[in-house]
């Protein structure tokens, strides 16, 4: 699950690393009254962000400074509602704008073939990463956390003279030790600083000072883990979510939407990535993955059937059920229920074995739907049908 910059700045405050402040405003007059307080507190200029759940929101013109209240305004106007990658900006962070000294990256990602966490570093901040790996790979340090010591300090302090951060060694350290700390709080698994920087301000004397701080904050929650963290759920951002992905996340369906055009309906995860090996073999391409789940009953296979059809480029749908607790004959119920109420004629075939698949062969018989009696056969008259709606 993505969450909100300003949102990922709250979790690193409260595992208590550097953020400068902010406020988040969802209409023109809230910016200004943020905006407001920032210059009444002594602030030069405020920076407003677009909170989208996508990168790059700078270059796309999201991220602006304003030296007055009345240009905070004006600014916040032109990025409120403004369109980022296709998604329409419906709230700004308003802070002090930071006087940028050097911009760093640091992030920590679950590495999976590692089984650990590994932070990343790079002197090149402000850039995306990805483009600093392609470009210059050598520019990025790298050290692996301890699963059950963590990131001891002397890695911590060679990792961040590593990446360029000497000038900032304590508070450099402290917040690399600061990312692994808030990927384990939260099972995240990335938390990604881009820029870290060091600013020049003005301490309580009045002196010059430099400071390192998080100026931008980009955290993915683990969705397996979220229940181990209920508080976590209000993060979620409606808003951003894609239509088909919330439908199936309150069915209780595992779906993710590929780029193909046979749609797949299957009971199991090991099952649906078989059928989707099948699909391929067969010469077509799945339109995505979609696992009912055990015991999945006719409201629920329906649902499956409208996040399927959903999707334009679906032109044929391959169901494949094994019956064990589910019941065969409760799917092809609900298959029915769902044709009755489908918007657009799509060919189907359907493979139902299992617990009740003569009950269910019976009732699909009744209501004319193409059915198959292996998965290869299914497979193949899935692909010649989508080939027969293309032609
Ligand atoms: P992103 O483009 O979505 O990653 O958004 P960022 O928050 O990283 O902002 C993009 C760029 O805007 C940063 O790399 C900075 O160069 C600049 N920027 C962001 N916040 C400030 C700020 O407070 N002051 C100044 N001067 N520049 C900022
Ligand atoms: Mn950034």
């Amino acid at each position: 699950m993505k969450i909100q910059e300003a949102d990922a700045k709250s979790l690193l405050v409260a595992q208590g690393l550097p953020v400068p402040d902010w406020e988040v405003a969802h209409t023109v007059e809230e910016a200004r009254l943020a905006a407001d307080r920032f210059f009444a507190s002594g602030a030069e200029q405020v920076v407003i962000k677009a909170q989208v759940l996508v990168g790059g929101r700078g270059k796309a013109g999201g991220v602006k400074l304003a030296g007055f209240p009345e240009q905070a305004e004006l600014v916040a106007g032109t990025i409120l509602g403004m369109d980022i990658k296709g998604i329409t900006v419906r709230k700004v962070l308003v802070g002090p704008a930071a006087n940028i000294v050097k911009e760093f990256y640091m992030s920590a990602v679950l590495d999976r073939a590692a089984g650990r966490i590994l932070l990343m570093g790079s002197a090149e901040g402000g850039v995306e990463i990805e483009q600093v790996a392609a470009s210059n790979p050598a520019a990025i340090v790298r050290v692996h956390a301890d699963p059950l010591l963590g990131l001891l300090d002397f890695q911590a302090r060679q990792f961040v003279f590593a990446m360029g951060l000497g000038a900032q060694l304590k508070a450099g350290v402290a917040i690399a030790k600061g990312l692994v700390r808030t990927m384990r709080a939260y099972d995240a698994d990335l938390v990604e600083i881009n820029p870290l920087a060091i600013i020049r301000e003005l301490d309580a004397t009045g002196t010059e000072v430099e400071r390192l701080v998080c100026l931008d904050a980009k955290v993915t929650l683990d969705d397996s883990a979220l229940p181990r963290h209920p508080e976590l759920e209000e993060l979620r951002d409606p808003d951003e979510e894609a239509p088909a992905d919330r439908e199936a996340r309150e069915a209780g369906l595992t779906f993710i939407k590929l780029d193909g055009t046979i749609g797949c309906m299957v009971n199991g995860a090991g099952l649906a990535m078989t059928t989707m090996d099948l699909v391929k073999r067969a010469g077509g391409e799945p339109a995505n993955f979609l696992d009912i789940g055990g015991g999945a009953r006719a409201d629920r296979v329906a649902a499956a059937m409208r996040i399927i059809l959903d999707d334009p480029k679906v032109d044929a749908i391959l169901v494949n059920i094994f019956g064990g607790i589910t019941r065969g004959d409760e799917v092809a119920k609900g298959l029915i229920e769902a044709r009755a109420q489908q918007t657009r004629d799509v060919p189907m075939v359907v493979r139902i074995v299992g617990t009740n698949a003569a009950e269910a062969a019976l009732l699909l018989e009744q209501a004319q739907f193409t059915t198959a009696a292996t998965l290869d056969e299914a497979a193949a008259k899935a692909v010649a049908a989508s080939r027969g709606a293309v032609a």
